[in-house]
């Protein structure tokens, strides 16, 4: 087992106790119709002395001592309730039909019952098919891709979505469209920054869109930072986008408002679809997360 440093880990528990963790969304815009169509649930502690910590400070420590497991049910749960509300708002608000995705580490995957565990919760939770997403890492699929595949095949068959975070990131990965059940595939940020500026991310960026396309998959890229990017995405007909571009990660509250009102992306060459901003949704923190009986 990895060393890891035991006082995070006993300040982790207390924290999930105490109702520390928050998660944050980040909006996940269609490239081509400029609508925020998903949100990413990334999460974050709210530490009474140190602010808000960001998961590179504790999520190691969490996955090294296995707390990941523990912490993750949790992610599961608040997702879950956070996707039940968007369901509830008011249908000005738009955000019914819309997608919340969230982080599932190896450790999670690979821990006997979580699948079960997930799948109950989205079961007895009535959230219609189709809303929920997983992203896994590439790498976290380790050597057995067999147990694995197993894994996220029950998830998806409960209706779960299932994204492979961080594409690219692994060489042997492109073999893996082929033999796990997925729906999405997210481009890692380091070929995202190469796009139009460096031929060979740009070349890598166009085959995998291709590939994935050929798949059946949609493909988002993640960390979008400029204009350039975006609009070579667009070209390259990439299907959705985050970054800093759009908008960063969200609080809550933020997040259920630019799902209906967008971020303002507007594809190269389509200045008709530019979002007016609507005055009714400044506020959308008049709604409480619905009671999850688990
Ligand atoms: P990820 O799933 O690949 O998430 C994307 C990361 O990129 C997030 O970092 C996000 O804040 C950051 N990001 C988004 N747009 C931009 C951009 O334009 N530029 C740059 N430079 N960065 C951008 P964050 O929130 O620090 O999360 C890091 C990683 O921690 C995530 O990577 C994910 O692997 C993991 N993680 C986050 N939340 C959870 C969780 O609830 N459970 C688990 N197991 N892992 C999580
Ligand atoms: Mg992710
Ligand atoms: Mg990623």
């Amino acid at each position: 087992m990895t060393a890891y440093d035991v006082d995070l880990v006993a300040a982790m528990r207390a924290a999930l106790d105490a109702g520390e963790f928050v998660l944050h969304y980040q909006p996940e815009v269609d490239l081509a119709s400029g609508e925020v169509v998903a949100m990413e649930a990334l999460i974050r502690w709210q530490h009474p002395d140190r602010g808000l910590l960001w998961p590179a400070e504790f999520l190691p420590a969490a996955e090294a001592s296995g707390f990941i497991v523990e912490l993750g049910r949790w992610v599961v749960q608040e997702a879950l309730r956070e996707a039940l509300l968007w369901q509830r708002l008011p249908a000005a608000r738009a955000a019914a039909g819309k997608q919340l995705w969230l982080n599932i580490s190896a450790t999670e995957l690979a821990a006997p019952g979580f699948a079960d565990y997930a799948v109950a919760l989205v079961r007895a939770s009535g959230l219609p098919v189709g809303r929920l997403g997983f992203e896994v890492r590439e790498t976290a699929l380790g050597s057995d891709l067999a147990a694995m595949g197993g894994v996220l095949a029950a998830l998806k068959q409960a209706g779960i979505l299932i994204a492979l975070d961080d594409f690219g990131t692994w060489y042997s990965a492109l073999s893996h469209l082929d033999e796990l059940p997925l729906d999405t595939v997210k481009l890692d940020q380091r070929f995202v920054r190469g796009v139009g500026l460096d031929v060979e991310d740009d070349a890598i960026v166009a085959s995998v869109i291709r590939l994935a396309h050929a798949h059946g998959l949609q493909v988002v890229a993640e960390g979008v930072e400029s204009w350039s990017e975006g609009a070579r995405l667009c070209e390259l007909e990439c299907d959705r986008a985050h970054g800093y571009l759009f908008a960063g990660p969200q609080l809550p509250e933020r997040a259920r408002v630019l799902l209906a009102r967008g971020v303002g992306w507007i594809a190269p060459g389509h200045p008709e679809r530019l979002a007016v901003p609507d005055a009714r949704l400044a506020v959308a923190d008049d709604l409480e997360p619905p009671h999850l009986v688990l």
